[in-house]
């Protein structure tokens, strides 16, 4: 079946934090967090749409200006999700370089930024490079509780953890996946073209099995005569990413509430169980308590990382005790994803 979308750790596990979301449809990816930008490809993040941050420690966000760079004359949004307080940070950020080469003729390129707190969207500003990236008012978007964004194929959710400032939990989730039957279109007498985004739009937004839908050529087909034959509805595709937590009974139960049922889980593992009390200290999870979490979510695949440097000789002891207790927690005895060069 083809995916959604396919996600990987830029700098391994080992790197400062970040996740590349790369979208199936055309010329779309996303971020989550921004630490070591570096093995991205300057196609690559000319491409991202949203960054959505989890807080502004230095190795989440260092290189946010490294994706500015390469998004700086493209005419397009970038659109950032972070907590309270991101909007003087991106501002402070952009207060450091001197844009008197920009004006009306530059690209339209803009930064939306948005502030999640508490449990939902409070503060959103935006920077236009035609307006030398002055800060101005942006309308916030009106979205259910804890829905950072919400598109036609997809959502985020985020939640507030504690790391000793704020620091958000981020799930993403394709809505419904429309999976296309060729055999069954045939069948109908119809061929594959533009008329099936429609199609599956429709299915999408639950319209009516009724709803008329163009087919090219003058002819048309009911959603009824597709569903079921040539369109078939799947559960979606789905990513959770949890770093930067500390492993308290709140923020366990808050990550793992938010993460329900992510097929793929991004989690921190930062330090061995023998080291909790320096975890604790950190405001951080060990692997165990992330293979916990990860079961406790009924997640289906278990991604550590952001790994202490300190077990620099063994990462891999970091991933077996996330495997092995995700293993021992979970309902399916879900296996961690290995770990390359570990
Ligand atoms: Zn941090």
């Amino acid at each position: 079946m083809a995916r959604f979308f396919r996600a990987r750790l830029v700098d391994g596990p080992a790197g400062d934090p970040a996740v590349f979301v790369d979208f199936r449809f055309a010329g779309r990816a996303l971020l989550l967090d921004a630490g070591d930008l570096a093995p991205l490809s300057g196609r690559e993040l000319g491409r991202v749409g949203d960054l959505l941050l989890s807080h502004a420690h230095m190795d989440h966000f260092a290189d946010f200006d490294r994706l500015l760079r390469a998004c700086l004359h493209r005419p397009r949004r970038l659109r950032i999700v972070g907590p309270a307080g991101l909007i003087d940070r991106v501002g402070s950020r952009l207060a450091s370089y001197s844009w008197n080469l920009l004006g009306p003729h530059s690209a339209d390129f803009s930064l939306l930024v948005l502030e999640f707190a508490g449990d939902g969207l409070r503060r959103a500003a935006s920077f236009a490079a035609r307006d030398a990236f002055r800060r101005s008012e942006a309308a916030l978007p009106v979205l259910p509780p804890g829905v950072v964004l919400d598109e036609e194929e997809f959502s985020v959710e985020a939640a507030e953890l504690d790391h000793g400032i704020p620091c958000l939990g981020f799930a993403l989730r394709e809505k419904m996946r429309v999976n296309v039957w060729r055999e069954g279109l045939a069948a109908l007498g119809l061929s594959v073209g533009p008329w099936l985004n429609a199609a599956k739009r429709a299915l999408r937004q639950g319209a009516s099995d009724d709803t008329v839908l163009p087919v090219g050529g003058g002819a048309a087909v009911s959603l009824g005569m597709l569903r079921g034959r040539a369109l078939h509805p799947a559960p979606g595709q789905s990513l959770g990413y949890l770093t930067d937590m500390a492993g308290t009974a709140a923020n366990i139960g808050r990550a793992a509430a938010l993460m329900r049922g992510v097929d793929q889980l991004f989690i921190e593992a930062m330090f061995l169980d023998i080291d909790a009390a320096l975890a604790a200290e950190r405001r951080h999870l060990t692997a165990r308590q992330a293979g916990r979490i990860a079961a406790m979510a009924g997640a289906g695949r278990i991604v550590p990382f952001h790994f202490s440097a300190r077990y620099h000789a063994d990462f891999g002891a970091l991933v077996r005790e996330a495997e092995t207790a995700f293993a021992e927690a979970g309902p399916h005895g879900a296996r961690a994803a290995p770990v390359p060069g570990s």
